[in-house]
This record gives C-alpha cells, structure tokens and sequence, in this order.
C-alpha cells in the first residue's frame, strides 16, 4: 500500500484534477490519497475570516454573499469539469454547495459576533480540504475507480485541541488510523483523504498547521506502514534552494530524513517541517514527485545520509522571523532563567525556532515575527523585570540553513560559509546553537537573505562538482 497526496496546485482546477485521477488509477498497488484545498482557496478563507471579523455590520451580509458566490463558482467549475459521471456530478454538487452554505453561515457568525477564535479560524480553514475532497473522489468514481471522500477526523486523525496548531495524539493513531482505513482499503476503494485538518476528542474541528497536508499523509502512512509516502507537488522534487529566490536550483535525488528535516525546519516550503518524523520512525520512504512531470523520478527521502562532494547539499530560507535578545546581568543570578524563558513562551503557544549561544547575561532567540508581540507581552512582566535590563527585537531577520551531511565533522566548512556572506557584504546577527550534524545556520538582515542564498548556492552548489546529486 502506498499513500499519494496531491497539494493545492495539482487540485488548482479541473484539468489538474483530471491528471490527479490519471496518476491515481495508473497506480496499481492499494493506496489512500491524501489532498490539499484547491491552490490559493486556505488563503482566501484565512483573508476573508480576517477581514470580516473587522467588518461594519451592515456589510457584513453582502460581503459574505459576494465571497461564498466566488468560493461556490470556483468549486461549481471544477466539478462540472472533472466529475463526468452525471449522477455522481449531481452529489457531489450537493455536498459542496451544502458546505459552503455553512461556509457561508459561519462567516456571518464571525462578522457578527465580531470575534474570530482560534477555533473558528480552524473551522473556516476546513473548507477548503472538505470541498476539494469530494471532487477529487467524484473525479475518480466518474473514471471507474471504486473512491469515498473522508476527513481526516473519519480517516483516524485524532489531536489535542491546540487550534491552528494541534498536535496528533500518536498513542491513539494506531487503532484509530488502522480501524478508519484498512476495512475502506480492503473493499478495494480509495480513501480520498482530506489533508491538513482532522478534529480533536471532542470532535471539534482542528488543524495542523499551514501547508500540513504533507503531516496527514505521512502520519497515516506511519499507521498504515506503508511502503512509500509519496508527495505530489509543482516542482521535480526537493531542490538545492528555493526555485524561487534561485531559478536554476537543481534536484536532489535521494535525501535523507534528518537533512530534509532540517531544510523544511528552516524554510524549504515543498515539504511540511513536521512530516518527516512519522515516516522516519517507522522508516518508511518519503517521495516528492512533480504531478506535472510525472516520468521523473523525484527525491527520495530515506535513512542513509550520502555526503556529496562539497559537503553541501541544500541551502534554505526562512523569512518572516525575528530575533529577541535579553540581557541583564539579573539573568545569570536567575537560577533556570533560560527554562522558565521557554517554558512560559511554550505555554503561550510560541515555538522558539532558534537559540543562539547564550552568555551568563545574554539570551538570545528567533521566533516567528507573528509571535513577537505576544512574546514581548510575556517578557514585560514583574517577575522578569529583576532580571531582564533590556530587551531588543530584531524584526527584520532571516534565517539561512545550509545542510548536508558530514558538515559538522568538515573541516572549514563554517569560516567558508561565513566568508561567502561577508563577501556579499552581509553581517552575521546571530549563529545557531547545537544545530544538527547536518546544518550549519545563521540569521542576517532579511534584505540580505536572498543574496546570501544566492552566493552560497554558487559557491556551494553549482560550483562543486558532483553537487545536486
Ligand atoms: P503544495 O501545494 O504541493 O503543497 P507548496 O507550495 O507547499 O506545494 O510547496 C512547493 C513549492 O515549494 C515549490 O513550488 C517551490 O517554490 C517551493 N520551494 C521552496 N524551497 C524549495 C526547495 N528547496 N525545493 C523545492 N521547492 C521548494
Ligand atoms: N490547504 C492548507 C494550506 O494551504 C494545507 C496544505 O495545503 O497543506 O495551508
Ligand atoms: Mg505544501
């Protein structure tokens, strides 16, 4: 058995949903698919929860029939496109008009009621896998294939009640991944998956997180134990940077878990930071496949690190961090004041995505810029103001990875790295502490992030040889 999970521009509109279908029924081992919203439709949801929670009351109304008219069309069109059956048309035109009549209901709550709680946000963001879901199974049922669309609550996804970032609760997965899906597997029908959201105990609404439809896949391919996660997206595979910043990025063949780990961690955007851990626990290989260039063979993500020569593999990018720096000499009296830093950060549900080497009067820091001022309320408390003399923000940083196994143990590898950014006349704020064995990664001003991507991957990449292998 295999998992297959589309993102949202291989479910963009029809024509790529008939190739999704195409792809699906080529595939002649036991699969489940696993889809994403139609490309740019969490998007508008996460905008128009936004913007009608701040709305006027009297244009509440006539802003949420104008929007539920465009998400309807843009589904209507799909359907009437890819589902060809007409009777399996005709129900799955029900369901999603029926979902977004709810769609429709919820939003006027919000405008309202004027409130939008982590919780609601979820809820809206569910529309989108549970309209493109239906579509896709009645794509498939119209071409013959035997397909029943499922959330990812009916499919076994269980989580804490963690709203917009719920954590799955692994000790339940297996009896109620493997009882949701194997009897729908063994009648030989698809399960077609919605991604990204699933419910908590108390079955309400949940989510994983932005772009964690890759995190439904490769947990259910952990419970499954199936032979490969396969990742479908718009580009060959994982490349050597971001094809964006760098167009003549090369493909990586075959990758492993811990190194695409980090390179997601810290920015590469084509895989969930968070996916790799179940299928690497249960060692199960994960593959990226371009479902608009199906004949190449994509990356593999597997155990076994391979050290190419130049030691460098993969450049990444995370933007949209900041720094926060505490000093005070307060703070090397303050027994435990680094843990009780993070912890109280942690239960105001702020990731620390980075600390830098802290010195005895000296913490330092990367969250995300969205966190910032929730963080900085945290830390403007009595009970750190004894310890705490300042604290600075640095808001416009950016985070550069550079991996590849063996980095840590190659000798000069680092001043190299360092060299390169100075070259390009960019200051090194900050460098991570205990990275991986795999990474080496270092925070500069966000408007010199690009040029540092840049000339590392010329140094790196596309001057060593035997480099994009
Ligand atoms: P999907 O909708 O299929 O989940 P995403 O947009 O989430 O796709 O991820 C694919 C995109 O990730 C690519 O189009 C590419 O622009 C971007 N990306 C960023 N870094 C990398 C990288 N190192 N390798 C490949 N793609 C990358
Ligand atoms: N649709 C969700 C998002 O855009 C999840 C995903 O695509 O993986 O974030
Ligand atoms: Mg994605």
């Amino acid at each position: 058995m295999i998992v297959m999970k589309f993102g949202g521009t291989s479910v963009g509109s029809a024509r790529e949903i008939l190739r999704v279908t195409e792809l699906v029924s080529k595939e002649k081992r036991k699969k489940v698919v696993v889809v994403s919203a139609m490309g740019g439709v969490t998007d508008k949801l996460d905008k128009m929860a936004r913007k009608v929670v701040n709305l006027p009351t009297e244009v509440v109304e006539s802003e949420v029939e104008k929007f539920h008219k465009e998400i309807l069309d843009q589904h209507v069109s799909a359907i009437k496109e890819a589902v060809k059956d007409g009777k399996v048309q005709e129900e799955v035109l029900k369901e999603v008009s029926t979902l977004a009549n709810s769609l429709r209901y919820a939003l006027m709550g919000i405008g309202y009621l004027e409130d939008l709680s982590p919780r609601s946000l979820d809820y809206i963001w569910s529309f989108g896998e549970r309209m493109s879901a239906p579509i896709v199974a009645g794509a498939l049922r119209s071409k013959g294939v035997d397909a029943k669309h499922m959330t990812g609550y009916e499919a076994g996804l269980v989580t804490n009640s963690c709203f917009g970032q719920a954590r799955p609760l692994f000790k339940k997965l297996d009896k109620t991944i493997k009882e949701a899906l194997n009897p729908v597997v063994a009648k030989g029908i698809v399960p077609v998956v919605t991604g990204f959201i699933a419910a908590d105990e108390e079955a309400k609404m949940t989510t994983l997180g932005r772009g964690g439809s890759d995190y439904t896949a490769s947990i259910i391919g952990r419970y499954l134990n199936v032979e490969e996660v396969q990742i479908w997206t718009d580009v060959d595979g994982i490349l050597t940077t971001d094809p964006r910043i760098v167009p003549n990025a090369k493909q990586i063949y075959t990758i492993s878990y811990v190194e695409a780990m980090d390179l997601a961690y810290f920015g590469a955007k084509v895989i969930h930071s968070k996916m790799i851990e179940p299928a690497m626990d249960a060692d199960i290989p994960v593959r990226i496949k371009n479902t608009f260039n199906p004949d190449n063979v994509g990356t593999l993500v597997v155990k076994e690190s391979e050290q190419v020569e130049g030691v460098v593999k993969a450049i990444s990018i995370a933007k949209n961090v900041a720094i926060i720096n505490l000093k005070g000499v307060g703070l090397a009296d303050t027994p435990n004041i680094a843990a009780t830093v993070f912890n109280l950060l942690g239960e105001s549900g702020i990731n620390i995505i980075m600390i830098s080497a802290a010195s005895e009067a000296n913490l330092s820091f990367v969250v995300k810029r969205s966190d910032v001022q929730a963080a900085v309320n945290v830390l403007n408390t009595e009970f750190f103001a004894g310890c705490i003399r300042t604290l600075e923000v640095i808001e416009d940083a950016c985070i550069i990875a550079v991996v590849g196994a063996g980095m840590r143990g190659t000798h000069g590898i680092a001043a190299k790295i360092f060299q390169t950014a100075a070259d390009v006349n960019a200051n090194i704020i900050m460098i991570a502490q205990g990275s991986s064995e795999v990474n080496i990664s270092f925070m500069v001003k966000e408007n010199e992030g690009d040029s540092v991507l840049k000339a590392l991957h010329r140094n790196f990449i596309e001057c060593a040889k035997g480099a994009g292998k």
